[in-house]
């Protein structure tokens, strides 16, 4: 049986001279968990992300995705054994086609680490991102330019990428930003339906968004963990109050 926990973090840490952004961070996400990491600007969040996708080798401490140590594995490596991250910064080509830019992305994952080879049943380039693309909510949109997509679209596209190489673990950085309020409850809609299938560990600073959508919540303070917790527990946090919270209203 596959173990209930699928990352972990002991102590990670990273320094930067002798700033240190992540501080001993211990950290559980189980299988099929939506995870929110919050904190105030400069709390480390997008460094411990980094940290866990392998684009930043920790100072010291380990972390274990499925059950292996990835501690320090590079981004390729850590992508291969089952972790995506969409970025903050757009990653779309916007002269491509909606259903190009997924199927690039279907293509370069099946060709790096034979993913046809698997006994998946999908053997399908087009019909792989098509689906990604229907589960989405742009299966009417495939030819359309990516530039003439409106800025949530792209957003959802980005995901789209990231759904490419069917990761068990999705990392979001900021998935709502920029977005208007009708942009981000459609967005919220799509990442709780595509947590159902998969892991989602996301950062975000709209409050409204974390509470809704999260089962745990990791606040981030100063590069430690202040407090873990479900919604309602971090909500009700008189730590997390003082700190973040009641300075974020
Ligand atoms: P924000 O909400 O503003 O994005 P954050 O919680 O994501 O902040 P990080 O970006 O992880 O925080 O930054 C944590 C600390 O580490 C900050 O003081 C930042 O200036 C510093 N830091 C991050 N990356 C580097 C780097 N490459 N070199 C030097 N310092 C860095």
């Amino acid at each position: 049986m596959p173990d209930a926990v699928l990352l972990r973090t002991e102590g990670l840490t990273r320094a930067y001279g002798s700033l240190i952004a992540v501080a001993g961070v211990d950290v559980s996400v189980k299988r099929g968990e939506l995870r929110s990491i919050i904190g105030p600007n400069g709390a480390g969040k997008t460094t411990f992300f980094r940290l866990i996708s392998g684009e930043t080798a920790p100072s010291s401490g380990r972390i274990w995705f499925d059950g292996k140590e990835i501690t320090g594995l590079p981004q390729h490596e850590t992508a291969r054994l089952g972790i995506a991250k969409s970025y903050q910064i757009t990653n779309v080509f916007p002269h491509l086609s909606v259903l190009e830019n997924v199927r690039v992305a279907v293509q370069g994952y099946a060709r790096s680490f034979n993913f046809w080879s698997r006994s998946d049943g999908l053997t399908d380039v087009r019909e792989r991102a098509v689906k990604i693309l229907d589960s989405i909510g742009l299966a009417s949109k495939l030819d359309m330019l990516a530039a003439h997509l409106s800025h949530g679209e792209k957003r959802h596209l980005e995901l789209g990428i990231a759904l490419a190489s069917d990761p068990a673990l999705l990392l979001l950085d900021e998935p709502t930003a920029g977005m208007s309020p009708e942009e981000t409850d459609a967005t919220m809609l799509l990442i709780r339906e595509l947590a159902a299938g998969r892991t989602v560990v996301l950062v975000e600073h709209k409050m409204k968004v974390v509470m809704r959508i999260s089962d745990r919540i990791t606040v981030l303070h100063q590069g430690q963990v202040l407090a873990e917790g479900t919604p309602e527990e971090i909500r009700t946090n008189a730590r997390v109050q003082q700190t973040y919270l009641g300075a974020s209203r």
